[in-house]
């Protein structure tokens, strides 16, 4: 369900950003001809021969300015080691082995996750020799490629997708909801997650007598099974944890992926920050349904205005989440936390509901004759029928005269009307257009 993760390694300068960039397919991250600049993206999602996977540049992590290169690096692969399936060690074939490879290999070593080795910079075959030393680093693969060119990256992926771990079946019911909770660090997490389970009618399920930390919380909670996501990076605490705060986002992103319902917490006493949006627009890319939860509300000095005041700001940078509803809660005095499961319950329900092709059309066809599509260039767009595919999210193909006529505005009316019809609360809608033939 989750899922594998491939997380690129190396030394800065070796081409991780151009590899990175490959792999996503786009060109997203910054390419510069200067050691350690930042990155727009260091999170993708990627496709070979059938296999879904998600690609980390770790090079594009900002750890703290003070540190030594060496204690950036070092930095990158514990994170690498710690959420990768497989870690893709770059290096440059030009400048041959160099004593920052030598640490990365020696930590790489000493975990036991599938090593892949790409020896960058071969753009030319008669440079092929060029990749023999990296043999002395002691890994089983390694692969010349040429980011640049793209060639030998066809081998490279081969070999990743070779070492992914098995598709793992369904890891939980289907009945069960999956709930997480993202957010920066400090918003509360922890503390809510403590106050959810420690309700008096939530049931926290025994956990089987395994050795190893429970990286998931399963409940019960008035007869519907959940399981909290991640309960055990939620808690996790450590140096490296604590001070990148874009770590929280991929931590946030591996959650998101195998989770139902997100609940995305907010610090109701800092605000909403750049962070929170990002986070927030991978579960809306991502369809899964959201709850904004706004926690320390016990904190925030208030008056019968500060609610719906920072509703309306929720709203302003989250425009794009006017489904999701909104909870102010505080862990610390437990205010309003009885409210947020029969919320994810209710969500949860909306992410799965499935309308039944003639309600779906007559909707469609009411709210076209109340508002009918505007024409262009003499030509108006139709839709001669609709249907709903799939769930989680709920998603809609619209067969239509020509995708080319429709008009993001009016797409955007039709959401809503099928959202006044059918309320949606707390889900993305995705509406796929078809050409009807
Ligand atoms: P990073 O710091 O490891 O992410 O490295 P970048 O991806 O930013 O690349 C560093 C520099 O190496 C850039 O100038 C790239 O254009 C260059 N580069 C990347 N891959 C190749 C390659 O396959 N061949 C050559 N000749 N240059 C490359
Ligand atoms: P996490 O990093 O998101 O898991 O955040 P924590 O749960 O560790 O909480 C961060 C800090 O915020 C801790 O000092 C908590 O005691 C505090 N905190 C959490 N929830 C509340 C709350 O509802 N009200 C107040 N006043 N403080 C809270």
């Amino acid at each position: 369900m989750s899922l594998p993760v491939v997380a690129i390694v190396g030394r800065p300068n070796v081409g991780k950003s151009t590899i990175f960039n490959r792999l996503a397919g786009e060109r997203i991250a910054i390419v510069e001809d200067k050691p350690g600049i930042t990155r727009d993206r260091i999170y993708s999602r990627s496709e070979w021969n059938g296999r879904d996977f998600h690609v980390i540049d770790t090079g594009g992590l900002e750890f703290d300015e003070q540190d030594e290169i060496l204690e950036h690096i070092r930095n990158q692969a514990e994170l690498a080691i710690e959420e990768a399936d497989v870690i893709l060690f770059v290096t440059d074939g030009r400048d041959g082995v160099t004593p920052a490879d030598e640490e990365v290999a020696r930590l790489l070593h000493r975990s036991n996750k599938p090593v892949i080795m790409a020896v960058n910079k071969i753009d030319d075959v008669k440079h092929k020799e060029d990749m023999y030393e990296f043999y002395r680093l002691g890994f089983e693969h390694v692969i010349p490629v040429s980011s640049i060119h793209g060639t030998g990256t066809g081998d490279m992926l081969d070999a990743l997708v070779e070492h992914f771990p098995d598709k793992d079946e369904a890891e939980y019911d289907e009945d069960t909801i999956r709930v997480s909770l993202i957010g920066r660090p400090n918003v509360g997490k922890s503390s809510l997650v403590n106050a959810i389970l420690g309700e008096e009618r939530v049931i926290v399920s025994p956990v089987a007598g395994t050795t190893r930390d429970a990286i998931d919380t399963p409940f019960e909670y008035e007869g519907q099974e959940y399981v909290l996501i991640d309960t055990a990076g939620i808690r996790k605490r450590g140096k490296v944890y604590e001070t990148v705060e874009k770590y929280s986002v991929l931590r946030a992103l591996r959650a998101i992926e195998r989770s139902d319902v997100c609940l995305i917490v907010i610090d109701g006493e800092r605000g909403i920050a750049e962070q929170d949006k990002k986070i927030a627009g991978y579960a809306h890319e991502a369809g899964r349904a959201a709850v904004f939860v706004v926690n320390k509300w016990d904190a925030v000095e208030k008056d019968e205005k500060t609610m719906d005041r920072f509703k309306r700001q929720i709203r302003d940078h989250f425009q794009f989440m006017e489904y999701a509803p909104i909870l102010f809660v505080s862990a610390k005095t437990k205010q309003r936390i009885h409210q947020i499961l029969p919320m994810v319950s209710e969500v949860a329900e909306q992410h799965a509901m499935r309308i039944s092709t003639s309600v779906l059309n007559q909707v469609l066809h009411d709210a076209m004759i109340t508002t009918p599509p505007p024409s262009s260039r003499g030509r108006r767009f139709r839709v001669q029928y609709a249907t709903q595919v799939s769930v989680k999210p709920p998603t809609i193909v619209l067969f239509v005269n020509d995708p080319e006529l429709a008009h993001f505005s009016y797409l955007r009316y039709l959401e809503n009307q099928l959202r006044n019809s059918f309320s949606f609360k707390g889900t993305p809608l995705k509406m796929l257009l078809r050409k009807k033939n």
